[in-house]
């Protein structure tokens, strides 16, 4: 990179930090300057000379680490508020907490405070993209419109679903019929499953989808999982998406159970749910399976052969009880990996470094013989590839021009990075998000100096402050419900991890 003059439209110039460009080294990223004009990257120079251009704001990045805003590729926001509430669960108790149908309808304040918080949390950790799958039951406007206000004021970039799904969870889940008396199966649902009056999907089209999105939002789709979605309602989700060129994203065999419910369910196909989307025909590039630890190696192949990606969530799947996924073999295999930190209920931490770092270490026990070096793949899955799932692949996820400027410069005058021996081992085994100093989005500093830019940081805690009762009493009755469950939610657990399946994730299990 020559020295040369800085580009004449340039708006910011982000002086001197080293960057992580897609070519380089990113164990040893070479110093540079970014030239941002309005949202956009415009050049990228050794040393940008700025002649009489003005009016260009100057950012010293000298002495921090640039790296491109992580995408954040899974993510709930409707239990923002219940972080810290549980400890180890199996992942099909944890659904009766995380998505009870029976709460009382939130309040648009709730729904606004929540979706700040949440936000604020992903910014402050240098995340800059999230998708967020939202389940918002009963389904009003006014709180979808309290999300959408939240989301433009915070201006972080979201990638929007709705969760949904037109088949009960008792019905999806092993061995819960005939464990549960029928006087209890009522309280079994949960709130990703069918709206008794109302067709989501098609009032998502007809309200939001034939509209452009507002700034920073693009819109996706959200089936809740294959088996709680009919094969009807998978092919019209996949007709959307492609009619519109949008993601979709869904959960596949977060849990045991779930595999098992495949093999039980699903004779003609092999047992393997993926078996039955691509003979559908709906298996695609726009999906994304979140989680993915019980896939099979045929539908790890077929996820290869038909461009869809998955998303690892390994910090929920370790606190659900769910296993570790095959991560060599997705590998191996070419799959597309993104990550995410899924549900604050379950994960709990919307922090992408703990992703990172235990990416890396359960590829590690994922397989016995040593393979390749993991922290750079641990970087490209939380930037690039959750980038190019969210079907943004040329507009973030990499430093370049051309691409929006979302960046988190990390400060190294910090012991994580003394001394610097590997930038992308030192930010995925050490560093933890203490470093994030500054964030920008679409060229605009949301973080600076740690402190969010756009919406004042107290009105956020206030405003959480003041719904927490409400949101504690409410949470307080559905814990209460499920601890009247507890012995039958138990034998059925029991039951499902009894029975027997064709491939275990333990640690060196196979697969
Ligand atoms: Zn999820």
């Amino acid at each position: 990179m020559p020295d040369e003059s800085i580009p004449h439209r340039t708006t910011m110039l982000l002086k001197g930090g080293r960057v992580l460009m897609p070519e380089a080294d990113w164990n040893d990223p070479p110093q540079a300057d970014i030239a941002i004009a309005g949202d956009r990257i415009v050049g990228i120079g050794s040393e940008y000379r700025l002649g009489d251009i003005r009016n260009v704001e100057i950012i010293d990045a000298g002495n921090h680490l640039v790296l491109p805003g992580f995408v954040n590729a899974h993510y709930h926001s409707h239990d923002v508020l219940a972080k810290g509430t549980l400890e180890e669960v199996p992942l099909e108790t944890w659904r009766l907490y995380a998505l009870p149908p029976q709460y009382p309808p939130r309040s648009a304040e709730e729904v606004y405070a929540r979706t700040l918080l949440g936000a604020l949390e992903c910014l402050r950790s240098g995340i800059t993209t999230i998708q967020d799958m939202l389940t918002l039951y009963p389904y009003e406007e006014r709180n979808m419109d309290a999300v959408m206000k939240a989301y433009g004021e915070v201006g972080i970039r979201v990638v929007f679903a709705l969760q949904y799904a037109d088949r009960k969870g008792i019905e999806t889940i092993p061995f819960w019929k005939d464990t549960f008396p029928t006087e209890l199966h009522p309280l079994l649902s949960t709130a990703a499953e069918p709206e008794r009056d109302l067709d989501l999907i098609g009032h998502f089209e007809a309200t939001r989808l034939k509209s452009p999105p507002p700034p920073r939002v693009s819109w996706a789709l959200g089936p809740s999982a294959p088996e709680r979605c009919s094969p009807e309602l998978m092919q019209r989700t996949m007709d959307l998406a492609r009619r519109h060129d949008i993601p979709v994203y869904t959960h596949i065999y977060e849990s045991r159970g779930m595999a098992l419910q495949a093999r039980l369910s699903l004779p003609q196909y092999s047992g393997l749910l993926i078996r039955r989307l691509a003979e559908e025909g709906v298996l695609d590039q726009r999906l994304n399976f979140a989680h993915s630890v019980w896939l099979s190696r045929q539908e790890i192949d077929l996820l290869a052969e038909h461009a869809a990606g998955v998303v690892l969530n390994p910090q929920g799947n370790l606190k659900m009880k769910c296993g570790i996924a095959p991560i060599r073999t997705l590998q191996d295999a070419g799959v597309r990996i993104g990550l995410g930190c899924d549900n604050c209920s379950c994960s709990d931490a919307q922090n992408m470094f703990v992703a990172m770092k235990l990416f890396t270490l359960l590829a590690a026990v994922s397989n016995p013989i040593p393979g390749p070096q993991q922290a750079v793949a641990a970087l490209r899955a939380a930037t690039e590839a959750g980038a190019e799932g969210a079907r943004l692949g040329n507009v973030v996820g990499r430093i370049a021009p051309g691409f929006k400027a979302d960046l988190t410069p990390i400060d190294m005058r910090d012991p994580t990075f003394s001394p610097m021996n590997s930038a992308a081992r030192q930010l995925v085994h050490i560093e933890a998000g203490r470093g994030v100093r500054h964030v920008i989005v679409e060229g605009k500093v949301v973080v600076r100096d740690r402190q969010l830019t756009t919406v004042n940081e107290s009105t956020i805690y206030d405003a959480v402050k003041t719904v927490m009762p409400g949101f504690r009493r409410d949470f307080a009755t559905i814990s209460q419900r499920v601890a009247k469950l507890q012995p039958w939610l138990d034998r059925a657990h029991r039951r499902i991890m009894a029975a027997e399946l064709d491939i275990e994730r333990l640690p060196f299990g196979s697969g």
